[in-house]
């Protein structure tokens, strides 16, 4: 077959993988369990890792799913580097001699289906890599399908129906994070405009699916890529890198008050009574996506303190697990959920019952936060005494 196997673009970070990329990794080998056996074939789930330093990683992408791993470990790779990177990534999706080394097949000539981590460095690289590769890309992904359709479409099929076998269905959710988009990569079957597009790639949201339980058992080639650098992409040297540490502190805290578009009758009023309550019961204050784009006017103070991407909390911001969870004004879409849902304890305020926050959390206070907000904080500072006490 030309198309064979699903290519999983692993990250790591200080010699590890970071957890998305064993997500990647174990909705890969699901998805591929299911494939093999359905079309009676032998594809495989293959991890491709950049790096310096690297081959210690290889074995645990084995134990995590994969069952083969291409590593290119050269200095010129021991910082990300976009343009060397999306370079070296395609020569290996495009290499027949690496294909050899895990499947039988003589006819291979690019990966089937492709999988990047829909994080920062993983958004940019999946689209360099593609737009390198000729083909397409859905991003921000949750939900993957692989299937037979019949797709009848004017400039695809010159709108005849055409069975598309092996497709891969790629769910994404849209801006509200309540309705779902399926995209797919389809090659051009009009006889005017005959294309392939392969491979059919996404980026996939961090923390949407499960890793695989580790099987150190679990056996696998591993394929060492010498990359061939051209030295005109070098001239952009890292000297050094410095990973920032944030001074929003989620993981010493217990409690995380987080607060959305809710607070838009008194935004000023709103977040600062988010932040007493915070300060409370000693949590860390977080905010939905929208509020890190200042939607409202508030006074500077309160906008450079909390409407900041630092405390953005889901997919595109953190993630966060602490005992006590509370959103307040936050309507909970699937990425805000996916970045608070290992949460001990979740409390919810929100006027709107049918708020799918309500299917999320342990406690739904039906109210405005501007009346239960200050309630709570009343009745906290009349069990202190008590709570001291007891201590
Ligand atoms: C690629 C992509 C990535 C994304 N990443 C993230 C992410 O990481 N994190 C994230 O949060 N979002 C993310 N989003 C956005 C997400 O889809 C939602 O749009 C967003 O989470 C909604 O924010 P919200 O709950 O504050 O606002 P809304 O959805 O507008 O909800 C506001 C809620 O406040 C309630 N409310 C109204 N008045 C009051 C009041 N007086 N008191 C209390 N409650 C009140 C309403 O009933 C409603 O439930 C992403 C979207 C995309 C497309």
């Amino acid at each position: 077959m030309k198309y064979e196997h699903l290519y999983v673009v692993v990250e790591h970070e200080e010699g590890k993988p970071v957890p998305v990329s064993l997500e990647m990794l174990g909705e890969a080998r699901r998805l591929m369990d299911g494939y093999n056996k359905r079309y009676s074939a032998d594809e495989k789930v293959v991890a491709v890792v950049l790096g310096h330093g690297v081959r210690g990683i290889c074995e645990e992408m084995i134990h995590y799913g994969a069952d083969a791993v291409v590593y290119a470990d050269s200095p010129e790779l021991k910082h990300p580097r976009n343009l060397v990177d999306t370079k070296v990534i395609a020569q290996i999706a495009l290499d027949k001699a690496v294909a050899s080394r895990f499947s039988k097949s003589a006819d291979f000539q690019r990966p089937r289906y492709m999988f990047f981590a829909a994080d920062s460095p993983g958004r940019q690289l999946s689209s360099t890599v593609m737009a390198q590769l000729d083909s397409g890309l859905a991003s921000d992904i949750n939900k993957l399908v692989i299937e037979d359709l019949e797709i009848k479409h004017e400039h695809k099929t010159k709108g005849q129906p055409v069975v598309y076998e092996r497709t891969l269905e790629m769910y994404r959710p849209d801006f509200s994070g309540f309705l779902w988009t399926t995209i797919l990569c389809l090659d051009n079957r009009n006889p005017l405009n005959l294309r392939d597009y392969h491979p059919q790639a996404c980026s996939i949201i961090p923390g949407v699916f499960a890793p695989m339980e580790r099987d150190a058992s679990r056996k696998g080639v591993i394929v060492d890529y010498a990359p061939t650098f051209d030295p005109q992409d070098l001239k952009v040297r890292v000297l050094s890198r410095k990973a920032v540490k944030s001074a929003v502190d989620y993981d010493s805290k217990k409690a995380v008050v987080s607060f959305g578009r809710g607070i838009k009758d008194a935004p000023e009023q709103n977040i600062r009574l988010a932040a007493e309550l915070a300060r409370e019961i000693d949590a860390e204050v977080g905010v939905s996506l929208p509020i890190s784009k200042k939607p409202y006017p508030v006074s500077e103070s309160v906008s450079s303190a909390y409407m900041v991407p630092d405390r953005v909390i889901g997919t595109s911001g953190r993630k966060v697990m602490p005992l006590l969870y509370m959103a307040a004004g936050i309507s909970g879409a699937m990425q805000h959920i996916a970045g608070m849902k290992e949460s001990g304890f979740v409390i919810a305020i929100n006027p709107d019952e049918d708020s799918p926050m309500k299917d999320e959390c342990d406690l739904f206070i039906k109210g405005r936060m501007e009346d239960v907000i200050p309630a709570l904080i009343e009745e906290l500072r009349a069990l202190r005494p008590t709570l001291e006490a007891r201590k």
